[in-house]
């Protein structure tokens, strides 16, 4: 691997540009590497490992029964892509994608405009916002802040902690804080219990799987430690003379230092959306998702979407479509023929479809309920332009039908964000206000630069003969 530093650093041009250092984008890398190829991988974070095997290489925690072997396991990977023949610049964010195949990346504060012949956005996923009345007051975050803190820095949340909401990350953050030594005081387990009819059908498929037994007894050890209050469907949070006041039904409240909130996880839609990449409402997660085929290729030619970017699948999975996209632009940069290509695949495609046999029971269980998705009148929808979920149903109501419509009358995912926080709360919302599901209400259009960049950089961009022609033409 050649670790680069800086923008300056960077070929005039790639065969293979790879957005996101993940187990996706890090096991596209290796599957792509060593073919006389120019490949780059670009990611924001200061080295690889994604949002699993976060700080793989410098985790402070050094006791793996902290965070436990699966994000242990990704040491190989990281091994694997530290010695793959590729070009590699951590903390780079990329911002800007287009069907040309042109991608903007920043890096200390410098910015480069570069063409790629294939891409694939390995980019993750974000957690689902959980819109409640208090969830931006100081002591709140989300369990995948807490857990980065975990991985990155070894800091656990100490004195009366809450964790709220559903989902298996949920209970493996309360598992590896016990095993930290910092066992949280309660969760509030908002899993509607509705969701049992629709999930017991995919029960046998999931314990099939390697992660059944697992995860049942990591939920043990933890209801072993802690007190686990079920089925919980309405959640508040108030400021009590410094600290949190959490309810959750008539009369029951808990005093705490600490919110941490989780209720899923979804796609990172914005490169792919700003670049025009088509996305659908993918039902089974209840989120939309890129539309990609069996090779992750997307509906712009050149581009490709792997891991959890494509629709949540969860790491291993991740790593497996990452190997699959990098095989297919291998393909189409002429390495490989389709049968050559189908080859290398099979052992991928077998191990994939195991992985992602128990998904379905995980998606139907741990749907989280509407309301929770939507933003209440007395809750902030969007963070960055601070809009309550009491205007953004005003506007609804006005005739904001949907997300575009709310930006002329509300800015919500014009901010620093993108979107990233408010978007699927803004397509809950209005779904829930007009009474219509929220595929028709479908996602906000996003645009370039979709993730902030200064003024600076960008007028610093090294002007290419188009720029120039385009601005002559003006
Ligand atoms: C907060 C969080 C914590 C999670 N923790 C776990 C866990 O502990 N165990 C587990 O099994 N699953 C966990 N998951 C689920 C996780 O999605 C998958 O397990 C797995 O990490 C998905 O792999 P991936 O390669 O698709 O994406 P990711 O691992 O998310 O990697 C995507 C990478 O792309 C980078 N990136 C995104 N956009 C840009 C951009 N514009 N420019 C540059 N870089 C960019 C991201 O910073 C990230 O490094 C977590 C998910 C989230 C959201």
């Amino acid at each position: 691997m050649r670790r680069l530093t800086d923008v300056g650093a960077l070929r005039e041009a790639y065969d293979l540009v790879i957005v996101g250092a993940g187990p996706a984008g890090m096991a596209a890398a290796v599957e792509a590497a060593g073919q006389d190829r120019a490949v780059l991988v670009l990611d924001e974070n200061p080295g690889p490992g994604g949002q699993i095997y976060r700080a793989i290489g410098t985790a402070p925690l050094r006791d793996p029964r902290v965070l436990g072997a699966a994000y242990w396991e990704g040491a190989a990977l990281a091994d694997a892509f530290a010695a793959a023949e590729v070009d590699y610049l951590p903390g780079a964010t990329v911002w800007h994608l287009d069907d040309a195949l042109e991608i903007g990346v920043s890096a200390g504060a410098r910015s480069a405009v570069l063409p790629a012949r294939r891409v694939i956005l390995a980019t993750g996923a974000l957690e689902r916002p959980m819109p409640l009345r208090g969830w931006t007051l100081p002591g709140v975050m989300s369990v995948g802040a807490g857990q980065a803190l975990l991985k990155a820095q070894g800091i656990a949340p100490t004195g009366r902690v809450v964790l709220a909401g559903c989902g298996p990350l949920l209970w493996l953050y309360a598992a590896q804080c016990i095993a930290a030594g910092a066992a949280p005081s309660l969760i509030l387990e908002t899993t509607p219990r509705a969701n049992w009819r629709g999930a017991l059908r995919h029960l046998p498929a999931f314990l099939a799987t390697p992660y059944a037994r697992k995860g049942l007894a990591l939920m043990a050890r933890v209801r072993r430690h802690l007190r686990v209050v079920p089925h919980v469907a309405a959640l508040a949070i108030d400021a009590e003379d410094g600290a949190l006041r959490v309810t959750w039904a008539e009369g029951t409240a808990f005093t705490a230092d600490h919110v941490l909130l989780h209720q899923g996880v979804v796609p990172t839609l914005n490169l792919a959306r700003a670049a025009g990449c088509a996305i659908a409402w993918d039902e089974g997660n209840a989120c939309f998702a890129p539309v990609t085929d069996a090779w992750g290729t997307a509906s712009l030619p050149g581009i490709a979407v792997a891991g959890d970017g494509a629709g949540i699948a969860g790491a291993e999975a991740a790593a497996l479509r990452g190997r699959l996209t990098a095989l297919e632009a291998l393909r189409a940069l002429g390495v490989l023929d389709e049968a050559g290509r189908d080859a290398r695949a099979a052992p991928h495609r077998a191990a994939l479809a195991r992985w992602s046999r128990g998904r379905a029971f995980l998606d139907a269980l741990y749907r989280p309920a509407p309301h929770f998705c939507a933003a209440p009148p007395d809750a902030m929808a969007c963070r960055c332009e601070e809009v309550t979920g009491a205007a953004l149903r005003d506007a609804a109501r006005m005739g904001a039908t949907g997300p575009n419509q709310l930006k002329a009358f509300l800015r919500c995912g014009m901010g620093p964000c993108q979107g990233r926080m408010c978007g699927p709360t803004i397509t809950e919302t209005i779904a829930q206000e007009r009474g219509i599901h929220p595929r028709e209400v479908g996602y906000m259009r996003l645009r370039t630069p979709a993730k902030p960049i200064t003024l600076g950089e960008f007028a610093a961009l090294r002007k290419t003969e188009a720029d120039r022609r385009a601005v002559e033409r003006r």
